[in-house]
């Protein structure tokens, strides 16, 4: 793409001030990846900017695109404002985690697809659907993306379809011949690890799962993050406070 302005819409996922008025900003864009763009003047009063430029924003943003270097934000027409998620902490920290999360697997693969399914997890955490679950569905869906999948087609060991657990240790599914000492999770976790995996989550029209059953899930995925993933997020540890107070 040469010089030239463009209307594109994007999700704004990371935000600097830059001197007192302005600022530099990081926009998930739906078909040209990340574009950073200065946001002159946007702090003050006055500026058409000055309510469009905080991360989070969702909006058809025009941008005056410089090829090689930073592109000049002119405008925004929001889409989805997030009301719901932006009157509750919680909702908050799941989408903020969810945006720095996209943020580095973007870094990783610059696949443009992880565009939607941020934007479909975002309006489904808004329209309150449990934000854990949502949260879980997109952290699975993303180690494809980051290219270790957990080996969830049978036994991680020996590929056996006699399931009995899940075991971050071991990669995934782990049948009873294999199984030592992993603590053993209920058949529902079993199932909707891989279900997780293979969902569409525009189509999804309730979740009707119980608490433990969700944490459960919710284990094996921080752990198996931890492990394979080599990512470090201060919104994730946040995060692990806000569910560990609510367990
Ligand atoms: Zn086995």
């Amino acid at each position: 793409m040469n010089n030239k302005v463009i209307d594109v819409e994007g999700i704004i996922i990371n935000v600097k001030n830059y001197g007192d008025t302005s600022k530099i900003i990081d926009i998930l864009t739906k078909e040209y990846g990340i574009i950073g763009v200065m946001a002159k003047g946007c702090k003050s009063l006055k500026s058409n900017l000055r309510s469009v430029t905080d991360k989070l924003t969702y909006a058809t943003f025009t941008i005056y695109f410089k090829k090689d270097k930073l592109s000049i934000l002119s405008e925004a027409s929001v889409i989805n404002n997030f009301s719901n998620i932006k009157k509750d902490i919680e909702k908050i920290s799941y989408a903020s985690f969810l945006i720095d999360l996209t943020n580095q697997v973007y870094k990783q693969c610059e696949d443009n697809s992880l565009y939607d399914l941020l934007i479909s997890s975002l309006i489904k955490i808004n329209n309150n659907f449990n934000p854990l679950i949502i949260t879980n569905i997109i952290e699975l869906k993303y180690l494809e993306y980051l290219g270790v999948m957990p080996n969830l087609n049978g036994c991680s060991i020996c590929g056996s379809k006699n399931v009995v657990t899940l075991s971050s240790d071991k990669g995934g599914y782990l049948c009873m011949k294999c199984h030592t000492n992993e603590p053993i999770v209920s058949d529902k976790a079993i199932k909707l690890v891989r279900m997780y995996t293979l969902v569409d989550i525009n189509k999804i029209d309730k979740l009707d799962i119980k608490k433990d059953v969700v944490y459960e899930v919710n284990n094996f995925i921080d752990d198996y993050y931890d492990r394979y993933t080599g990512l470090y997020l201060k919104s994730k540890a946040f995060l692990k406070n806000i569910i560990s107070v609510k367990k």
